[in-house]
């Protein structure tokens, strides 16, 4: 039996994914708390930086983000502690 050269998948990404869209789901018909949008922050704002465009996939927590400054707050620190990730990644 041979093997195909898969590349290598990330299944824990999904697992965390899953669990998010659950989340989503339960709060379809109102606003997410703010401990539900904390959650979400880390994974809205990576998403974001890597192109995807959350405002479709996520649009409850970018609602969230307009209209709550402390999470707003936590959005800002998480996007520049990924920003320098990413710089650190690049950095020759
Ligand atoms: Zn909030």
């Amino acid at each position: 039996m041979t093997t195909p050269s898969t590349p290598t998948t990330t299944p824990r990404r999904t697992e965390v994914l899953a669990k998010l869209m659950r989340i989503l789901s339960l709060t379809e018909e109102r606003e997410l708390s703010c401990p539900e949008a904390f959650l979400l922050v880390d994974y809205y704002t990576e998403l974001e930086m890597e192109g995807e465009n959350v405002h479709g996939l996520m649009p409850r927590v970018a609602h969230h983000l307009h209209l709550c400054g402390e999470c707003f707050e936590e959005y800002v620190a998480v996007r520049r502690l990924l920003s320098i990730q990413i710089e650190d990644e690049t950095e020759d």
